[in-house]
């Protein structure tokens, strides 16, 4: 062995043993819900950091609730003037429109004024009465927002219409966690919207649990393993109030006005784009599993697994040849 070769061979192992990873998980309640970041990494404190900063921009751009984010802001200017947003938050918007556009309007970022209306997981949840679910369906259309790209302005042309990312906003800030800090070894988990990076410190594949609709928090039915994937999951049981009897839960069908009923007690989809996944999960939700099923199955790279309200798991055309993740069921329940 040359000298060359033998100092390279030297300054690599010197490299390998003064690099100290460490693992570190922190939760913190942000976007209205549990976000745990771990990480593993020799700067792991200062991944950790600029992770939850992350969110927290997410959150101040997003956020419905306070007033002087660029959601609002577009809101309040609703039918006023056009508002112009930061790139990202422009591309974001664009996204959820696209979305909007594959899902024949399932999933709906214009949905605002019928999620304030319901006012699901809020102190004032209420049944409406069929004539205000009427008149504020009327204010929903995804289809009249105007975006100018040469100023990132956007513009909702009714007074009353209102842009809600609730259904999309949790998997773009998984994204953002990512793209702050550069390890290799993460898990990022936004209120069971689930991104992980690159394999476990050990070079395995991730375990990721679906929670099981029928059963308590934490009980799983199917365990999903793979590298750099989110798995994403929207459900019923999340977020609604009962009223006589009847449960009023929080994903809304624009195309109704009223909570969506389509047989599934929970969607799961799992893909390499936390953003995409989560918005196709609150899609496929209203889509039913016939028409949302068609969709996931004419995009690459996704995959979904979905519980009827029988018990039943339907897993997309591409789940058993697919290379991204392996699976294997963890409950009794007939698959098909
Ligand atoms: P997720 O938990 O991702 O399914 O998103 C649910 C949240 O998205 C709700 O709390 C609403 O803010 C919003 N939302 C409800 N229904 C829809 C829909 N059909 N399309 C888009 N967003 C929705
Ligand atoms: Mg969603």
């Amino acid at each position: 062995m040359n000298k060359r070769i033998l100092w390279v061979l030297l300054c690599s192992v010197l490299l390998v043993s003064c690099s100290k990873q460490t693992t570190l998980t922190e939760n913190r309640i942000l976007l209205g819900t549990v976000c745990r970041i771990t990480v593993t990494d020799e700067n792991a404190q200062t991944a950790l950091e600029n992770g939850f900063r992350a969110i927290v921009d997410v959150e101040n751009a997003i956020s419905r609730t306070k007033l002087e984010s660029q959601i609002s802001q577009i809101n309040q200017q609703a039918g006023i003037s056009p508002v112009s947003v930061t790139p990202e938050i422009f591309h974001l918007i664009k996204t959820s429109l696209y979305l909007a556009q594959i899902s024949n309007g399932a999933f709906n970022p214009a949905i605002g004024p019928l999620v304030d209306l319901w006012g699901i997981g809020t102190e004032y949840a209420r049944l409406p009465e069929s004539e205000e679910i009427e008149e504020i369906c009327k204010l929903c259309n995804w289809r009249d927002v105007e975006l100018d790209e040469a100023t990132y302005s956007v513009f909702l042309p009714k007074v009353g219409m209102a842009l809600d990312l609730g259904g999309i906003g949790k998997g773009y800030a998984a994204e953002q966690v990512l793209e702050s800090f550069p390890a290799s070894h993460a898990l990022i988990n936004l209120g069971g919207d689930i991104l992980v990076s690159g394999g476990k410190p050990n070079g395995s594949a991730w375990s990721l649990g679906l929670q099981d609709p029928f059963a308590a928090q934490g009980v799983h039915f199917m365990i999903i393993e793979g590298k750099d994937i989110a798995v994403v999951t929207s459900g019923p049981y999340e977020r609604y109030f009962e009223q006589n009897g009847i449960r009023y839960h929080h994903i809304l069908d624009t195309a109704t006005g009223y909570p969506s009923e389509t047989g599934i007690s929970s969607v799961s989809i799992i893909a390499r784009d936390p953003m995409l996944a989560d918005a196709l999960a609150t899609a496929v939700y209203v889509m039913g599993k016939e028409q949302g099923m068609r969709l996931i199955n004419e995009l690459d790279g996704v995959e979904a697994v979905l519980v009827t309200q029988e018990g039943t798991v339907i897993v997309s055309a591409g789940f058993h040849t697919n290379n991204f993740f392996s699976w294997k069921m963890t409950a009794s329940y007939p698959i098909i």
